[in-house]
């Protein structure tokens, strides 16, 4: 049985692919999101109770291997697989997709994390495209003088900025619906993380066309895990550690 740490749209695709080849799959959600878009196979749901918990789930249920197909962002999950599965002695693997990169015409400040994003704003623009999820956003409830379209999958909790106004949207997303969002609500800056991707990529795409400025917050340091990039790989790995 091959464990899959999920709640990406790779994690999906691999699951999916171990389930056709006839490998016994197990995705694992962490249960943030009310209606999460479901992997095929087995799944379950909600966090393992720290990396010692995990070690102990990962043999109780004699997982041959691991693939932590989590997103780029979610920092314990990966920390918590790479102290859990050489502690189970089960073989762990990273799917990570590419970040995103710069192109000619775009405008894009780096920085390190959401503190620094919101340091920036003030500096960049006045009506800003939030998009860098629920979780953090406190980061920008201090900032009075900017307007904020805050877009994420839930209801996000306060502190938020004074003037916002909340799209509950999922990706993926298009260029034509971005182009129309930023018109429609006068966006001048844009402000993501470095998520990379296809499904959220057409904001970049829209900023570069309009000409924004976009604030691109860089990833956290990963675990020190061996890595791949494509579902592909990560396929042949697990198909490899057996049924
Ligand atoms: P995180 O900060 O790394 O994780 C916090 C805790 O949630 C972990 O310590 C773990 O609890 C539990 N957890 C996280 N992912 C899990 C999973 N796939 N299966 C079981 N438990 C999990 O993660 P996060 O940033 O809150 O992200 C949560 C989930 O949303 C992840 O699965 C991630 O792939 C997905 N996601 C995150 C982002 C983002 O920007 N962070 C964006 C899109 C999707 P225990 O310690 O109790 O095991």
């Amino acid at each position: 049985m091959i464990l899959v740490l999920g709640g990406t749209a790779e994690a999906r695709e691999l699951a999916a692919a171990l389930d056709r080849a006839g490998i016994r799959v197990i995705s694992s959600l962490a249960g943030r999101v009310a209606n999460p878009r479901l992997p095929v196979g087995e799944v379950r749901v909600g966090g393992f109770g720290g990396p010692a918990a995990l070690a102990d789930w990962l043999r109780a249920h004699k997982i041959a291997a691991v693939l932590d197909a989590t997103h780029p962002f979610a920092q314990r999950i990966s920390a918590s697989a790479a102290a859990a599965c050489p502690a189970a002695g089960v073989p762990l693997l990273r799917l990570e997709r590419p970040g995103w990169t710069e192109r000619p015409g775009d405008r894009w400040h780096r920085v390190a994390d959401l503190a620094a994003a919101a340091a920036l704003i003030p500096s960049l623009g006045r009506r800003v495209l939030l998009t860098t999820g629920r979780q953090g956003l406190d980061a920008f409830a201090a900032l009075a003088e900017s307007w904020f379209l805050i877009r994420c999958v839930e209801e996000p909790r306060p502190p938020l900025p004074l003037q916002n106004e909340v799209l509950l949207d999922r990706g993926p997303y298009s260029l034509a619906g971005e182009l129309a969002l930023i018109d429609r609500h006068r966006i001048d800056l844009v402000v993501t993380k470095d998520s990379g991707g296809r499904l959220t990529q057409a904001k970049l795409d829209a900023a570069r066309a309009r000409g924004l400025a976009v604030i691109v917050v860089d990833r956290p340091p990963g675990a020190g895990v061996p890595t791949v990039v494509s579902v592909a790989e990560a396929f042949s790995w697990a198909r490899a550690k057996g049924p």
